[in-house]
């Protein structure tokens, strides 16, 4: 019997895609745990941000991709200032909301669908954060 394969090869590509686009090394993760302690976020997330690595770790893309975390990640760094081994999982989470879009072909948001009036309110970081969610 030959060895399982843990990494589908259909799902190679789209992984080092993630890797490639982050420029981070997946591997370097303990699960310390201490990125999901700090995300303000985690409590509307289906996957928490360290089981995120961990699924990434793997090869588990399909459960990230389809995960409600991806969007619900505010993109606020504070997982990436946290980390004892000097992971940015911020960027892992946008380099796989990147390769998602890209592999549907097309942004899910373009500039002219952000309305005219944004809330005055809300930090200039919130806006950026989710146009670079939605569009590729
Ligand atoms: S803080 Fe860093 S090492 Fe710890 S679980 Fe999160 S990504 Fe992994
Ligand atoms: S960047 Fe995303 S995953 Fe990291 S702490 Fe902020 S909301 Fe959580």
């Amino acid at each position: 019997m030959g060895r399982m394969k843990i990494i589908p090869d259909a799902k190679k590509k789209e992984l080092q895609q993630i890797l490639e686009i982050s420029g981070e090394n997946v591997k370097d993760c303990m699960q310390c745990g201490k990125c999901t302690a700090g995300c303000p976020a985690s409590s509307s997330m289906d996957i928490l941000p360290h089981q995120v690595i961990r699924l990434l770790q793997l090869g588990q893309l399909d459960k990230v991709a389809n995960s409600q975390t991806i969007w619900s990640c505010a993109s606020c760094f504070t997982c990436t200032t946290r980390c004892p081994r000097n992971i940015d999982l911020a960027k892992l989470m946008e380099a796989v909301r990147l390769t998602i879009i890209r592999s549907k072909g097309s942004s899910r948001l373009k500039a002219d669908d952000v309305p005219g009036k944004i809330d005055p309110k809300m930090p200039q970081q919130a806006i950026v954060s989710g146009f670079r969610k939605y569009n590729k």
